[in-house]
């Protein structure tokens, strides 16, 4: 199975779980897998998710524009493709409206992950709203420009919830874990208090975050090393640019697009001695699970 092919098969499978889990109704939602630097397969718009078929699944450049498929797009490309853009390690794009987290969105009450420790491991110590905006174009895209370099997962005021990641299943089980939290506050709060753990607790979990690989710090590491660059003593890669990236002298962030290599920075492919670096590293992340 090509990487086009698995990317069929993991949307026609995660549009029918969506459905399931009765996330969606009618036609809402949409998924999208990023296939190549400038190709995404997605979701047709007027399918119940429930019911999507291999058949009609579209293949659309990043421009929106269609390539293949006798179906139409979905009208909320837009949000994908703002992350596709911001996001270059960004592979999947879920959107969908699960009944209690949207209900956080819609009651403009704040969804706080700060009470279970697994959930800011995943997603951080925070799970953002984005502002409103009716989700077409990039009037629509442009509340999540706020958040998306920060975190993997965000409610849409007024809307849903929107995850992405390396690939759809992670993507997917971002958003399943959104509105299982979003669950247990609502139960939590019916019973008395939602309680947070401590700064200090909270200090440990975050870096654990950061081991695993997880979160903008770890994203702009990887990029680094990547790149063969030592990351300079002491400096918080996540104060760096709006990006959440170290840029170079004079390269303001607003110049890099989110797709291509950063403005000013060589592109270098990585030697043996790096790869070798990359693979301790991340061996060394699991061991210190
Ligand atoms: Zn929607």
């Amino acid at each position: 199975m090509n990487d086009e092919e698995r990317a069929r098969a993991d949307i026609i499978e995660i549009s029918h779980r969506v459905y399931g889990k009765g996330w969606v109704a009618n036609h809402d939602g949409n998924l999208s897998v990023r296939v190549d630097d400038d190709r995404v397969v997605a979701t047709p718009t007027s399918v119940s998710k429930g019911d999507l078929r291999p058949e009609q699944l579209i293949l659309v450049d990043l421009s929106g524009k269609k390539l293949e498929g006798t179906r139409r797009g979905f009208s909320e490309f837009a949000l994908h493709l703002a992350i596709y853009r911001a996001r270059p390690d960004v592979k999947a794009v879920l959107h969908a409206h699960p009944v209690t987290a949207t209900g956080f969105a819609v009651a403009g009450v704040e969804l706080d992950p700060t009470f279970m420790p697994e959930a800011v491991v995943s997603l951080g110590d925070s799970i953002p709203t984005a502002h409103f905006a009716l989700p077409y174009g990039d009037e629509g895209a442009a509340p999540l420009s706020a958040y998306v370099q920060d975190v993997d997962v965000m409610l849409l005021a007024n809307h849903g919830v929107i995850g992405y990641g390396p690939d759809l299943w992670t993507a997917f089980y971002r958003v399943e874990l959104v509105e299982h939290l979003a669950r247990i506050q609502v139960v939590a709060r019916q019973l008395g208090a939602v309680n947070r753990v401590s700064p200090e607790h909270l200090t440990v979990l975050l870096e654990k975050r950061r081991k695993a690989g997880l979160g903008p710090e770890a994203r702009a590491e990887t990029l680094r090393l990547s790149q063969g660059a030592a990351a300079p003593a002491g400096e918080n890669p996540a104060s760096a640019g709006a990006a959440g990236l170290h840029l170079p002298d004079g390269a303001a962030p607003s110049a890099w697009t989110g797709t291509g290599p950063l403005p000013g920075v060589p592109v270098e492919v990585p030697g043996q001695d790096d790869l070798r670096r990359l693979v301790e590293q991340a061996l060394e992340r699991i061991r210190e699970g």
